[in-house]
């Protein structure tokens, strides 16, 4: 065996499938375990010595079947280790609890996912954690927000909806200069088209129930971490009782290993979509990183080697009647919240003015978040077109009477 680096495409279909995992077959079998038995008192002490090295331990800890995909996703990412979830919202639960007490405060950005932000509000207050909101584009602003008990700097980037992509080197080294802890949730790069690590996080979170699993049916998340931080994670995780069936680890392995085209397909048609809506007399302006018109678009450009098929676009105006008529009617579009499987999805999203503190958000301006999966983008434009025509025969009525 060569001892070149592989390149993306071919850890995406290698990592984590050695014989170690997979036994002689192609995909890593499950694997399924409460106990795990020994012969001797020598056979035990050499599991617990190694049950962070690939030998079985206790079942909370996993199986050659969670070791494989483990293993995939911590090289993909470029960490230390994974630490498995069973969804990406415990991924970012645990991440947190494992760096955060009482009396800590943690920095988080004002366009996160807004269960994440829930749970700062609703959870993490009633334990005495105190969380400022902050600008996605506020860089090397961040550093008049740190206190002295600042523990987590919390980057999600893109940001949930509204898309702002943000500095995150920028962010991690002034983070670092106050000995913080910066937590990223990159699942909107997926694990192939960022490098966290190179960037300056110490955690990157990916809700693999998204492009990771890639076929809308099973909930997981992911948490890698550096050197520094993965000891501490791994074991606040498993006290808290993280873990992960075997099934859906096998389901989410075999996902992974389509990531590649899958991506580079939601990214080519999501392009086209995104371009034809540039040309409609409707609509404001795209909320899709690889515009320019996105805010960060910049730092997209610097950090990311590529888009896929999820991105929002704003409406010159529109009343709820109005996107409701559009977004009802759709033949391929399904109106549905959890994206990075292969069908497409639409939403009209109101009432973000809610879910921002740090920063403003005119709501009067109809947004509409898209999933564009891996239909034909032509039957996708005809499905917005006519999605369009119903829109302007709503607002043709209200503007009348
Ligand atoms: C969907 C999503 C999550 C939550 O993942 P679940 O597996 O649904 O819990 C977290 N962060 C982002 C950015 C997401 O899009």
């Amino acid at each position: 065996m060569s001892d070149k680096p592989m390149k993306t495409a071919t850890k995406i279909v290698s990592l984590g499938r050695e014989k170690k995992y997979s036994k002689g077959v192609i995909n890593p079998p499950v694997f399924r375990a409460s106990t795990i038995v020994f012969d001797t008192m020598e056979e035990m002490r050499h599991a617990a010595k190694n049950k962070h090295n690939g030998e079985m331990f206790y079942g909370r800890r996993g199986t050659p079947t969670h070791f494989g995909f483990q293993a995939a996703i911590a090289e993909l990412e470029g960490g230390a280790g994974t630490a498995l979830y069973p969804s990406g919202a415990a991924a970012i639960s645990a991440s947190l609890l494992a760096f955060l007490q009482a009396g800590d405060h943690l920095l988080m950005v004002d366009s996160v996912y807004e269960p994440t932000r829930d749970l700062c509000d609703k959870v993490l207050k009633g334990y005495g954690i105190e969380t400022t909101y902050y600008d996605p584009l506020i860089g090397a602003g961040i550093e008049a927000l740190i206190r002295p008990n600042t523990r987590v700097l919390f980057v999600e980037s893109p940001g949930s909806i509204t898309m702002e992509v943000q500095d995150v080197p920028t962010l991690a080294r002034i983070a670092h200069e106050h000995g913080l802890v910066v937590i990223l949730d990159n699942t909107w790069a997926s694990p192939i088209n960022s490098r966290p690590f190179e960037l300056g996080v110490d955690v990157s979170i990916q809700a693999a129930t998204k492009y990771i699993v890639g076929h809308s049916d099973v909930m997981m998340g992911t948490a890698t971490a550096s050197p520094q931080y993965w000891d501490k994670l791994r074991e606040h995780s498993y006290l808290l009782g993280q873990t992960t069936s075997p099934d859906d680890v096998y389901l989410a392995a075999r996902g992974l290993r389509t990531l590649g085209v899958r991506m580079a397909q939601h990214e080519k048609n999501a392009l086209a979509v995104a371009n034809w809506l540039k040309t409609r007399p409707e609509v404001d302006h795209l909320r899709h990183p690889a515009f320019e018109e996105c805010p960060g678009h910049e730092f997209f450009k610097r950090d990311f080697s590529g888009s896929n098929g999820l991105f929002s676009f704003v409406l010159k105006r529109g009343t709820v009647d109005a996107v409701t008529a559009m977004v009802e009617g759709m033949s391929h579009f399904k109106m549905g919240f959890s994206w990075g499987g292969f069908e497409s999805l639409i939403l009209g999203v109101t009432g973000i003015h809610n879910i921002r503190s740090a920063t403003r958000w005119d709501s009067s301006k109809p947004l509409i978040r898209v999933h564009i999966g891996l239909e034909d983008p032509e039957d996708l434009i005809e499905d917005l077109s006519a999605g369009f025509v119903r829109f302007n025969e709503v607002m043709a009525k209200e503007t009348q009477g």
